[in-house]
């Protein structure tokens, strides 16, 4: 115990005492032994020293004139400022050492003389230690305390916004995409009550068409980092359907992994929106295919020829009129998408020849811009639209070579992903919930392009969402790439996202299930 308090950085000692021997020899000996002493021979004085400047430590002789060794520690205790300080009483040969008195004015401790030197230090390095040891705690529970309340302050707050949102909020383990709480919105646009949502899970609630997609988004969230503003549709309890936007955050709750799911109700507004684009594409589209003719016409010099001049501005005109019909048919191919007009047409079908069927298409572009385009295909049954998931592949791959600078190299590769496998009934075999067996293709491109800012990350996916409004014009395309490319690959019941680095490049990941055996 000794050589082990001896490690403590020494201490700031008070003695005070009126035998000028006892505090000569006390000091020396404390001195020696590299602990700071200050020593005073009257009670008031030592205790206007202690209040200047605290001590870690007072001894304390218990018989002196004026005012005693009682008196003194009953005064230090009184004062909220030296209270803390623990106390030794020193006795002298022959005086009678009230034992019970000492402990009752709050000292810790005594020492009877003759002193034996072992034992004075002995005992002042344990009541040092246990100093110690008790400001360690109290730090830790004040430290404790302020955490439990910034927590509570926290907890409040949310417990705030969960309740008056106007936005549809829910919380759902990621484990069984099960609700464990929703919010008062949340029941209103729904039509449900609290009982027949709470201890539910999403596919026995059953929310529409969209529920096997929304119970696989949460329960893979975990994987794919959080979600912003995805659409999907929803039905009430009514059977009403409703288009919303949703995000996904992950949160713990008392270590259970949750889906924090935030919804924003844009029925009318999808309505509104999608009755104008409808209305606009189709009245624009057969004046631009007539325009478009009329082009051609003019190129093909049977209305005579036309000047280097008038073919540099029919050029110009053929190359604006081409995106506009592009423009027209991405907006026309999304909405019936969406709108499920546009069926999948799912066969078995292998990921390597849809990779390198891919890849090969974009070739003659990547020559153009000289980018280098390599392909490691995978071969494993897919159960999908092949020209559905072209389409997406070489939207993604035409995106990288466009947005990536000659010399660059682009990588096209696919692996199996080893994934819990995902739970979606009630009554599901249990067995299964734990099963690793690699049941998605996790295909990425990856560009050393411009890269993608943080904040666009999400919403590149968004109809007309470009990181750039220059985008368009400068590349050609029309902003809706991806957002076909998102409605395809969900439609597969799968997932797309983007992961990057500013100036560094994108990786652009498509996940899918495999084809059952
Ligand atoms: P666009 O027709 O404009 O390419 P997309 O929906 O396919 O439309 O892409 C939306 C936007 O996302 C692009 O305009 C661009 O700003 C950004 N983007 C897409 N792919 C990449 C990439 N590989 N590197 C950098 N930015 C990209």
């Amino acid at each position: 115990m000794l050589n082990q308090s001896l490690e403590f950085p020494k201490a700031d000692i008070l003695v005070i005492d009126d035998t000028p021997e006892n505090l000569n020899l006390l000091s020396a000996m404390l001195t020696e032994q590299g602990y700071k002493v200050r020593s005073v021979t009257k009670g008031s004085t030592g205790l206007r020293g202690a209040n200047a400047v605290l001590p870690d430590l007072i001894l304390l002789d218990v018989n002196m004139p004026e005012m005693n060794g009682y008196e003194v520690c009953e005064n230090l205790k009184a004062n909220d400022r030296t209270r803390e300080i623990p106390v030794i009483f020193i006795s002298a040969l022959g005086d009678v050492l009230d034992k019970v008195k000492a402990f009752a004015v709050g000292g810790v401790d005594y020492i009877t003389k003759p002193f034996q030197l072992e034992e004075v230090l002995a005992r002042i390095e344990n009541h040092l230690t246990i100093r110690q040891l008790q400001q360690q705690l109290q730090a830790q529970n004040q430290q404790l305390q302020q955490e439990i309340q910034d927590r509570t302050k926290a907890e409040e707050k949310f417990a705030k916004v969960f309740r008056s949102s106007p936005n549809p909020i829910a919380i759902a383990t990621i484990a069984e995409a099960r609700f464990i709480d929703v919010n008062p919105s949340f029941l209103k646009m729904s039509g449900y009550s609290l009982e027949e949502v709470i201890g539910h899970t999403v596919t026995v609630l059953n929310l529409g068409k969209d529920t096997v997609s929304i119970a696989q988004t949460i329960q893979l969230i975990s994987d794919t980092g959080s979600l912003y503003n995805q659409e999907f549709e929803f039905s009430t309890k009514s059977g009403e359907s409703k288009t919303i936007l949703l995000s996904i955050e992950l949160i713990d709750l008392g270590g259970v992994q949750c889906a924090l799911l935030i919804a924003n109700d844009i029925t009318e507004r999808k309505r509104l929106e999608n009755e104008f684009i409808s209305l606009v594409s189709h009245e624009l589209r057969t004046p631009l295919t007539s325009t478009m003719g009329a082009l051609d016409l003019l190129g093909s010099g049977q209305l005579g020829t036309l000047t280097e001049q008038g073919q540099k501005v029919l050029s110009i005109a053929t190359i604006n009129t081409e995106r506009l019909i592009r423009l027209i048919n991405d907006i026309l191919d999304l909405e019936r998408m969406k709108s499920a007009q546009i069926f999948m047409q799912k066969v078995k079908c292998n990921a390597a020849d849809l990779l390198i069927m891919a890849t090969e298409t974009m070739q003659a572009m990547a020559d153009k811009l000289q980018v280098k385009l390599i392909v490691h295909p995978l071969s494993v049954e897919l159960w999908a639209d092949p020209d559905r998931l072209l389409q997406t592949l070489t939207n993604l791959i035409s995106n990288a070579i466009k947005f990536s600078q000659p010399g660059d190299t682009i990588w096209v590769s696919a692996t199996l992903t080893e994934h819990k496998s995902i739970k979606l009934g009630e009554n599901e075999d249990s067995s299964t919930q734990d099963n690793l067996l690699p049941s998605f293709l996790l295909i990425s491109i990856r560009d050393q392009g411009r890269g993608i800012p943080e904040d666009k990350l999400q919403i590149i996916f968004e109809r007309f969402q470009q990181v750039d409004a220059s985008d368009s014009r400068n590349k050609g395309g029309t902003g809706l790439g991806l957002a076909i490319c998102r409605n395809i690959v969900q439609q597969h019941n799968g997932k797309i996202w983007v992961k990057s680095n500013l100036n560094q490049g994108s990786t652009f990941y498509v996940l899918l299930p495999l084809a059952a055996l």
